[in-house]
């Protein structure tokens, strides 16, 4: 039987529409290739292109769409030169995040043969390894609203047993689909301060907790700052690794250094109900409306799209469609020849996307 998913498309500012139309093209495909799933897409205007247009940043509509759909594609949103009256980024990314509570961010950092990286990675050694960063409090709990007198500042760093217990939840199930699809090694490594501060021993018992129910898993700690070194180190090492929001943010810009750049960084912000797919970098205004743009961090959020869809629904064959998308790109990026020039090519963008397709299809 087919099931039918809904998709609602945010193709954002800047480079946005460039990217997005290759990607939904390639999922339409794929899709109408499946007798196991179909897609529909909904258009949800939102952004500072639409905030120039007609005052509105992010349409009531939209958000509604948002709520309704399956899954959430969004490209990037945001312009250099357009602002709220206030001077304040047009980011209805981050409203997103608010509305729907989506509490863990998902930073997969993947280094395959013939892809850039700053390391020498040692003879047949790979980086493949997911960061999960809680996206909703820890040490962005008061983001914006810190105290602040003539003579001292306070921020407070908030760990919640509600959102440790999902995010926990959430990254051991991640870590045994791993394993189960013969990806990654079963490990999870809760990576915290928790020799510092009470709020991280917190984390970590409850880390502790959930670990106990996953005795097919291995479940270790690291400490933030030994992780950063050997996210250089030894990258090859890890697996899954959870951590806290302002420790999330610092290793996953870690994370896509190590990948040679954003050119290749997908994410995906999830909750218990919705999620939102995108990739890593911005809008790219610099070089939107030259059809320059690199896709593949957004060809590659929707690989990452079709898995969560097909795990959670139980459909196996938008699994192994995402799999079989995320190759497709690397064997791409492996031969070299059809490159954008972020990655040291020639290409544009339709090219590129057009070499990912003809690798799922015609190869
Ligand atoms: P934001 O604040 O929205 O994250 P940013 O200021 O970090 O934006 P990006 O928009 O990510 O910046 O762009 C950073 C640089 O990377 C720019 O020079 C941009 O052209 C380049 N860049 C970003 N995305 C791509 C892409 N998909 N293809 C090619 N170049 C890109
Ligand atoms: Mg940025």
């Amino acid at each position: 039987m087919t099931k039918t998913f809904e998709i609602a498309v945010f193709e954002g500012d800047g480079i946005g529409p460039e990217i997005t139309a290759p990607t939904v093209a390639i999922l339409k495909r794929m899709a109408s290739a499946s007798p196991d799933y179909a897609l529909t897409f909904t258009d949800a205007p939102a952004g500072a292109a639409h905030y120039a247009k007609t005052g509105e940043s992010f349409p009531e509509s939209s958000m509604q769409a948002a709520k309704r759909a399956d899954a959430i594609l969004l490209s990037a949103m945001g312009l250099p030169d357009v602002r709220y009256p206030d001077g304040t980024e047009i980011s209805p990314q981050i409203d997103l995040r608010k509305a729907l509570t989506l509490f863990a961010g998902v930073r997969p950092v993947t280094v395959k043969a013939g892809q850039r990286t700053p390391l020498a990675l040692p003879e047949g050694k790979e980086i493949d390894f997911v960061l999960i960063r809680e996206s909703t409090e820890g040490l962005f709990y008061t983001q914006g609203r810190g105290e602040v007198s003539e003579d001292e500042a306070r921020e407070t760093l908030l760990i919640t047993r509600e959102i440790s217990e999902k995010l926990f939840r959430f990254t051991f199930e991640l870590a045994a689909a791993r394993k189960k699809a013969g990806r990654g090694k079963g490990r999870v490594t809760c990576v915290d301060k928790a020799n510092v501060f009470r709020a991280f021993a917190f984390f970590r018992s409850l880390f502790d907790a959930e670990a106990a129910r996953h005795p097919d898993l291995k479940a270790d700690h690291a400490y933030v700052d030994a992780t950063a070194l050997w996210m250089v180190q030894k990258p090859w090492e890890f697996d899954v690794m959870v951590t806290e929001n302002m420790f999330g943010d610092i290793l996953s810009d870690l994370g896509a250094g190590l990948m040679g750049g954003l050119g290749l960084a997908p994410s995906a912000d999830i909750g218990e109900k919705h999620a939102v797919f995108q990739p890593c970098h911005g809008s790219a205004p610099d070089i939107a409306g030259q059809g320059v743009a690199n896709p593949f961090a957004m060809i590659l959020s929707a690989a990452m799209m079709l898995d969560w869809l097909g795990i959670k629904h139980d459909v196996p064959a938008m699994v192994a469609d995402g799999n079989r998308l995320r190759e497709a790109v690397e064997d791409v990026v492996a031969r070299g020849e059809v490159l954008t020039r972020d990655l040291g090519g020639k290409a544009g963008t339709d090219e590129a996307a057009a070499a990912v397709l003809e690798t799922l299809f015609v190869a």
